[in-house]
């Protein structure tokens, strides 16, 4: 007790501080998440997302070599297709805009840099939802199989690992026979498993034109309230065959975080979502805080709740500072 124990002599010097540190961000923990679109020469800023754009196919080769010499081990990448229809059928079409933009980082890059490839139908179909529409309603299990048909097209372009962010029951499943079958037994799963239904994705829908054009995403994507409902999608995501498993969005979810790696000690990601990138962004714009410290006080924050894997905007930043 006072004043034989005394706190604060492990935290005189940045020494003694970096020793005992227990949760630091290095730039091996992220993933840069990138938005090519169709049909455009040179890349266009995202309004809502200052320091973020949507990059023209040509330029994704300089992309991907700045990465790699920034030290950052893999993007996402999020197609914006040229032409919409109610199927989404350029999701799963093999010279879509995703599967192009695959190939032509591995072109550049190969190995040296993972391309994770964002699997959903709501940037591709004209109505904006993640799935078939039917009467209104977002159908299931017909989706499964578009889901499935997206996945081995990245995989054959040259995905490292495709990420399902549509939140269908069922689709890490599908996927992942869909994709041994094709012969795809190496291609990775990071699944978004514990997706909300968040405010905080506006700036994304903005960036990929991927608004709803009726209704919205909570009769598939998670409600705020609800954690153990974490857990349960969480589990059947590894027993499907998830090899990641991702809490969206980050910062108002750490608790979630946390819970999921304390429960399955799998390989967690966390998206810091456009939102949270935007907010920071916006304070720091206005002076409200220093940019450099809030961006790493946020990264420590998720890492510390558990998070192995961090989607972040922030990424290039955040590598030239580390
Ligand atoms: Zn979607």
């Amino acid at each position: 007790m006072f004043p034989a124990k005394r706190m604060r002599r492990l935290r005189k010097s940045e020494r003694l501080r970096s020793l005992v540190r227990e949760a630091e961000v290095t730039k091996g923990d992220l993933i840069y998440p990138i938005f090519v679109q169709e049909g455009i020469g040179r890349r266009e800023a995202i309004a809502a997302m200052p320091g973020q754009y949507r990059l023209p196919l040509g330029g994704l080769r300089k992309e991907a070599r700045e990465l790699v010499d920034l030290g950052i081990p893999g993007v996402i990448l999020f197609g914006i297709p040229a032409r919409k229809d109610a199927k989404g059928s350029q999701a799963y079409a093999p010279r879509g805009i995703v599967q192009r933009a695959v190939a032509e980082m591995k072109a550049e890059v190969g190995e040296d840099l993972l391309v994770i490839t964002d699997v959903c139908l709501c940037e591709y179909t004209s109505h904006g939802h993640c799935g078939i529409v039917k009467g209104g309603k977002v159908l299931n299990d017909p989706t499964l199989e578009l889901l499935a048909k997206t996945a081995v097209s990245h995989a054959k372009a040259g995905a490292d690992m495709v990420a399902p962010s549509d939140m269908m029951d069922g689709r890490v499943g599908a996927i992942r026979s869909a994709l041994d079958e094709a012969g795809c037994e190496e291609t990775l799963i990071m699944s978004y498993a514990a997706k909300y239904a968040s405010a905080f994705y506006g700036p994304f829908r903005e960036a990929a034109g991927s608004v709803p054009s009726f209704g919205d995403r909570k009769g598939y994507q998670m409600d705020p309230g609800n954690s153990d409902e974490a857990l349960r999608e969480v589990l059947l995501d590894l027993e499907e065959g998830a090899d990641i498993v991702m809490v969206k969005p980050a910062l108002a979810y750490l608790d979630v975080i946390y819970r999921v790696k304390n429960e399955f000690l799998a390989p967690t990601a966390a998206y810091n979502v456009s939102g949270e990138y935007a907010i920071v962004k916006a304070a720091a714009e206005k002076g409200y805080g220093d940019e450099k410290r809030m961006v790493m006080e946020v990264l420590t924050a998720i890492k510390r709740a558990g998070a192995d894997i961090i989607l972040t905007y922030h990424a290039k930043d955040a590598a030239g500072w580390l």
